[in-house]
């Protein structure tokens, strides 16, 4: 808090890139079990079929492609993006809320979304995470195991231009082992979270 009669600080805005299967889910819900309640985890919306496993209103919000339409028509979303051949946005109402509150949000979100927000938003803090090589990639994305040729093809189509977006995120962690990636990016977290409050 700023002070008696004052409205709270507002919360910092985290924003977590980078390609498909670089591990970026699993990080940012490391990130969320490590700084709960203060840091929360913005609920993306997405015309994605939901993969085995995932519940509507946990991971995402699955939403018919009308629906997200109606969504968009509304300004409802803060940002959006077509990402291999889906709708994803971030919905605007549970973000200014939190950080309006004071409390810290993380976006998992992909490049182009990342630079929307970073349009409106230039106080976010932009992270990118990267694969140590391409194999690596690859590897991952096939040994997840949830996705079709056609879509894991995409998948590592996008991976090379989402890399060239690199250079506009202030942070990159290289995902070559998932401790030292985790403890990488709960630093940058910290720094910022203590630093806002
Ligand atoms: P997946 O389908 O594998 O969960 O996510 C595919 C990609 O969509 C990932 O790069 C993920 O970060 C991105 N994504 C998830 N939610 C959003 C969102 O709300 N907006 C944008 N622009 N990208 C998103």
């Amino acid at each position: 808090m700023t002070g008696n009669n004052q409205s709270p600080a507002r919360g910092c805005l985290f924003v977590v890139s980078g390609p498909s299967g670089v591990g970026k889910t699993v990080l940012c819900n490391k990130m969320i079990e490590r700084f709960t309640p203060m840091l929360v985890y913005s609920i993306s919306a997405t015309t994605r079929a939901p993969r085995s496993g995932e519940t509507n209103g946990q991971e995402y919000f699955f939403y018919s492609v009308d629906e997200f339409k109606n969504a968009l028509d509304n300004n409802l979303l803060a940002e959006w993006a077509i990402v291999h051949g889906n709708y994803y946005g971030t919905p605007k109402h549970f973000l200014e809320g939190n950080i309006s509150q004071g409390r810290h949000v993380l976006l998992n979100i992909d490049v182009q979304g990342g630079m929307k927000i970073l349009g409106q938003y230039p106080e976010a803090i932009m992270i990118f995470l990267q694969p140590p090589s391409f194999s690596v990639l690859e590897d991952r994305i096939r040994r997840r195991n949830t996705d079709s040729d056609e879509i894991v093809r995409k998948r590592l189509e996008n991976a090379r231009s989402e890399m060239a977006f690199l250079s506009r995120y202030s942070f990159s962690i290289v995902n070559d082992d998932l401790v030292k990636a985790a403890h990488e990016l709960e630093d940058i977290l910290r720094k910022h979270i203590q630093s806002a409050s």
